[in-house]
This record gives C-alpha cells, structure tokens and sequence, in this order.
C-alpha cells in the first residue's frame, strides 16, 4: 500500500499494547481518584488563548514557545490546551462551582498540546492524568494529592519512586524573593546561558529550573529561606503528613517548577529510567489562579502525570498489563452456522462469560489456531450439520475431548465446567 499520509509530527496513534496499557492506567487512576472523593471532568481541547496566557503565564516556555494558538474563523483567538488546571478554573468560575459545598474535587485523564521538538518521551500530543482541589483545604489538601499519585503509580507497579518537593511561599514572598533572586543573578549574569539571560528579567525563577545554568544555581539564594512563618508553617505540615503516610520525599530548594500559577508546596515525581531518572509528573498548590482568571482568590491545588512516561516506565520495569482472557471461542462453518453462531455469542456476552469469535474467516483450520493461541479453555464448533440440529460441539482445549451438547443447554453447561 502506498503510504501518503502519515500522522502529524509528534503526535501518535494510540493502539495494541500502547492502548493497553492506556487502558490500565486510566482504570487504576480513576479508581483511586474516585475513592478519594473525586469527580471526573472533561472540557474543551481549546480555549480562549488568554485563559493560558494569564492563567499559566506569558513568560514560561509553555506559552511562549510551546503553545498551539490560532485565530478561528470568527475571528476568537484559542489555543490547544497545553495542561489542564487554567481550563478547569475556567470552569469552576465558569459554573459558579464556588457556590457549591467546597472543595470541588476534579480527576482528568485526557490529551494535552505542546509545540515541542519531538523526542523520545517528549511528544506535541501527550496525555496527562491530573487531579484539582478548588475552594478550600490547606496542607492536607496537597498531601492527599501527592498520596493519591503515589498510590496509583504504586499499584502500577512502579517502584523506587522519588518526590522532589519544594515551597515557593505565596505570592508575596515569592515577589520578595525575585527581587532578591534578580540582584544575585545580575551579579552573576554573565555566567547565564543565553535563555536564562532573558528569564532574569522577566521570570527569574526560571533560572532555577535550567538546566544549563547548575553552577549559578548553586550558590543562589534558595526560596525556602526567604519564605514568611505562616508558608514555612504550612510547608512543615505538608512534610509532617507525607510522613505520617509513608511517603518518601527530598527536599529540593532548586524545583520552582515551570508555570506562573504555583505558589507554596509544588513538587515533582520521578523514577529512575534507562537513561537517568525520568520526571513522571508534578504539581502543587495555585491559591492565585482563579484571580488571574477573574474570579476571586480561590485556595487550590493539583498534580498531573503524563501517560506516555508513565507506560514507559512499566515497560522498562518489565510491567505487563493482563486484559481479561476469552475462555471460549466460538468457531463456525457455513452460513446458518454463522447465524446460529451471532446467536450463541451473544448467549455468552449476556451469562457474562469472557468469549471470542473470528466470524470473518471461513477456514475450520484458520479459527482453530486462533482459539488455540488464545489459549481458551473451551472451543464450540457449529459446522451446517450441528446447525441443522440445533446442536454445538464443545472441545476441552487441553485433553482435546469432544462432545455434542444440545444449542439450548450449552452455556448452562459451559458455565458448570468452568466452575
Ligand atoms: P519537562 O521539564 O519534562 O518539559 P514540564 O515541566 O514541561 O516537564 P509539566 O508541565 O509539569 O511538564 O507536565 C507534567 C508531566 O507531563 C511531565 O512530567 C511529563 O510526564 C508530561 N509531559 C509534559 N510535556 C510532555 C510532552 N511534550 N510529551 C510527553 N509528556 C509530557
Ligand atoms: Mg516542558
């Protein structure tokens, strides 16, 4: 077949094992979540382009660089949503959730857009699975999230977690401590790459996160020094109840993370990958945001794990996924055999007994090997004769026995041997 079109650069199909494992972590996601007291949402792929700009920040690579905008045809500036919590506070303020019993507890597990140079573990299309606590709630509000994601990545199977956690004090004291942070850089600004040299002005805090600059951040001012009593308070809080769970945790005066909304406690979770560790997701607390958003001051915080490092990660642990087995596979030959067939399956689906067909292939020969490299425990055969008599024959896959039963009792009969 001749290849035209191929996907869009950075962005994947999603099948097979891929999806599997997909599947698996949406399932242990929304579970947990759903246990802990969260909802689900979906909302729009895009937004209003400013819902990012003010919200995540005009200054931070995802919006600078990063971001998908464009102008519709009636002329709405929107952008693809390059994360999930500025379209989630969109909807709470949106919705007058504020007005409902607080705090609103949100889980998501969807498609995010980064423009970004694709590599590996770095797509344009990725997907997260993020929670959010809007309205109210302090320091145990953060540590239930951080317990939440560990948990889930936990019952994955991942291990050897680490969580780098850090405070950025609230919005005051994180101005304060730019201002301090601005006047050592300066002193050490011809020591910055090119990138930092332009974050220095703008967003200095993002000095902290490059990953070029090591020797400046060194010897830099470190936040939680400059942070007020009450943000320390609350960050020993915080620390207090991850260890009162067991929850291992560094502290990291460096992780500032990248976007404009985080204040207080923000963190990241890492595991060790083929080629150093890999950063499976973070976040942290954004009290400020729903004001950037033209609500009112609005206590707040979530997480977001990306999907794709996620089932990287269960693949380089050897971590498989199991989807439920057939334990019947129903093979026909002839056309009243297919409807007797169609019928039977459907017989099956109904007493909930896990069954599967190749009703597509004619071959005896073609559907037996398929039965058999499904490895199922039972194979009913319905050839013109058995659908002329209303009869199946039933083949034991391991002793390689046969029998006729009667079409009226075979899932009855069926459902004793697998007893
Ligand atoms: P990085 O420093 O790796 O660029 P980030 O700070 O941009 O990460 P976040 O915005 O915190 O990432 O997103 C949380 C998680 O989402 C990341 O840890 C990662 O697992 C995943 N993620 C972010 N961007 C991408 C991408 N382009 N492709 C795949 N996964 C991504
Ligand atoms: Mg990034």
């Amino acid at each position: 077949m001749s290849k035209s079109f191929q996907s869009p650069s950075g962005m994947h199909d999603v099948f097979g094992e891929q999806y599997d494992y997909f599947e698996k972590i949406r399932e242990v996601f929304s579970r947990m979540a759903t246990t802990y007291g969260f909802e689900g949402i979906e909302i729009p792929i895009m937004e209003n382009a400013k819902v990012f700009s003010r919200g995540v920040g005009e200054h931070t690579d995802i919006i600078e660089k990063e971001m998908y905008a464009f102008k519709t045809k009636g002329g709405d500036q929107v952008a693809l949503r390059p994360e999930g919590t500025a379209g989630i506070v969109r909807a709470y303020i949106e919705h007058n959730l504020y007005t409902k019993s607080q705090p609103i507890k949100f889980f998501y597990f969807a498609p995010f857009f980064r423009y970004e140079r694709p590599q590996a573990g770095r797509y344009r299309q990725f997907w997260q699975f993020g929670l959010e606590t809007i309205g109210k709630g302090g320091p145990v509000v953060d540590a239930q999230i951080i317990a939440v994601m560990y948990n889930v990545l936990r019952e994955l199977g991942i291990k050897d977690l680490m969580i780098e956690i850090n405070s950025m004090g609230e919005s005051k004291c994180r101005e304060d401590f730019e201002k301090v942070l601005k006047k050592y850089l300066r002193k050490e600004s011809s020591s910055l790459c090119a990138d930092c040299k332009r974050r220095m002005k703008k967003n200095p805090l993002r000095v902290l996160d490059c990953k070029r600059c090591i020797k400046v951040k060194e010897s830099a001012p470190q936040i939680v020094d400059h942070i007020c009593p009450k943000c320390r308070e609350d960050f020993k809080k915080v620390l207090e109840y991850l260890e009162e769970l067991k929850i291992p945790y560094d502290l990291n005066s460096f992780l500032v993370r990248g976007l404009d909304y985080y204040t207080n406690t923000v963190y990241e979770f890492f595991a060790p990958g083929e080629e150093g560790r890999l950063a499976l997701g973070g976040g942290g607390r954004y009290d400020g945001l729903a004001k950037l958003l033209g609500g009112e001051e609005t206590p707040a915080t979530g997480a977001a794990m990306g999907v794709e490092r996620t089932v990287l990660l269960m693949k380089n642990d050897g971590i498989k996924v199991e989807k439920e087995k057939p334990k019947i596979f129903i093979a026909q030959l002839s056309d009243l055999a297919k409807r007797k067939c169609l019928k039977l399956f459907e017989e099956f689906r109904e007493a909930k007994i896990p069954v599967s067909e190749s009703f597509g292939q004619d071959s005896l020969k073609g559907q037996m090997s398929k039965a058999n490299k499904m490895k199922v425990d039972y194979t009913l055969i319905i050839g013109e004769e058995e659908a002329a008599e209303d009869r199946v024959i039933v083949r034991d896959m391991e002793s390689g026995q046969q029998e006729s039963l009667s079409t009226k009792e075979v899932v009855k009969e069926i459902k004793k041997k697998l007893k």
